[in-house]
């Protein structure tokens, strides 16, 4: 698969040389973290501390409880010795003046959230997998690979390195959950290739699985029938569209990060080809979250309106309300079949 071309385009050796010569590294990962987010980040800053650099992860959101694993060890590691949400308090020196800021998984600098600004200081490198990144560090390396993780494998491999079990833990799970388990159209021989290399370096597969997949709490399973009682069924049943409204997080005692998968499980359905889930954020505005299945391009439908993504995963920010912007998708999603 290609690698994106995009402005200051700089080969992962060079991006690892200058990873190796700094002293100091602050990385970033998009909001609404998922798994290929932080699970690159985790490996990155393990590799880092290994070679004797400080480094640690500025938290754009909440890191999913379901993620958490990757931090929790049997030294009894936490969140907090790798992450933190308040850099100028918790990290004042390295807040100021890093050597590198590294995004990961980010497309844009607009997906850190709250931490936009802070990313432009020191010399800025992003490892990126969309084919909507703009370039918007001073190097970038982007390939259209299946999962971040499969990039953040190959700087390893491009630097000669091999990555400890814990690394190769969070690249697993990078490559696991941004393939929704090796099924998308992304996956190819060399994925497999890699999460067998993986395996080598002595992952716990079955540890990982429990962690992502089979840990769900009851309240999660409550706010998904919920949201999966709603569906509607458009243009023949080829597209399907639900929505959260905020109360329902408190009504089911759901997280936010819990709708994860929700919008998977609707492109499950047979003869679906677009999955639509839009959900209202606490201040009123709303998320809307794109999938397709074989045909339909939503990433260029989320980059029309402000977001970004992939061919068959994407998602964007809006300020409508939730049944201005459901009303409004389902004829914009009619008009795509
Ligand atoms: P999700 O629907 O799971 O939040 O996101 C699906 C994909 O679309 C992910 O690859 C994510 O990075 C991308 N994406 C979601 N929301 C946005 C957004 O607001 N801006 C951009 N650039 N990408 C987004
Ligand atoms: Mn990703």
């Amino acid at each position: 698969m290609p690698v994106i071309r995009v402005k200051n385009h700089t080969p992962l050796r060079i991006i690892g040389r200058t990873l190796l010569e700094a002293k100091s590294v602050l990385l970033f990962t998009h909001v609404n973290i998922d798994g290929d987010t932080i699970g690159s980040a985790m490996a990155m800053t393990r590799f880092l501390r290994r070679k004797g650099k400080t480094a640690w992860i500025v938290l754009s959101s909440d890191f999913p409880a379901y993620l958490r694993f990757l931090t929790d060890d049997g030294e009894g590691e936490n969140v907090s010795r790798y992450c933190t949400a308040d850099p100028e308090k918790d990290l004042p020196g390295l807040f100021r003046n890093p050597d590198v800021c590294l995004a990961v998984d980010c497309s844009d600098a607009g997906r850190f959230g709250r931490f936009s600004d802070l990313f432009f200081r020191g010399t800025t490198v992003s490892i990126d997998h969309h084919t909507t990144n703009n370039g918007f560090a001073s190097m970038n390396y982007v390939d259209d690979r299946s999962a971040n993780g499969e990039n953040i494998y190959r700087l390893f491999r491009a630097i000669g390195e091999t990555p400890t079990k814990e690394e190769a833990e969070a690249l697993y799970t990078a490559i696991v959950t941004d393939t929704g388990r090796f099924q998308y159209g992304a996956v190819n021989a060399e994925t497999l290739r890699i999460a067998a290399a993986l395996y080598d370096c002595g992952i716990d597969q079955q540890n990982i699985t429990v962690h992502v997949y089979q840990s769900e709490r009851p309240e999660k399973v409550a706010l998904h029938s919920r949201i999966l009682n709603r569906v509607e069924l458009l243009c023949g049943g080829q597209i399907a569209v639900s929505t959260m409204a905020y109360r329902d997080l408190a009504e089911t005692g759901a997280t936010v990060d819990e709708t994860e998968g929700v919008v998977e499980t609707l492109r499950n359905m047979k003869g679906v080809e677009i999955a639509c889930f839009i959900r209202e954020s606490k201040e009123g505005g709303v998320k809307v979250s794109l999938r397709s299945k074989r045909t339909a391009n939503v990433a260029e439908v989320a980059k029309a309106n402000g977001g970004g993504g992939h061919l068959r995963a994407a998602g964007f920010n809006s300020e409508r309300t939730l049944p201005e912007e459901t009303e409004r998708m389902k004829r914009v999603l009619a008009e795509l079949i």
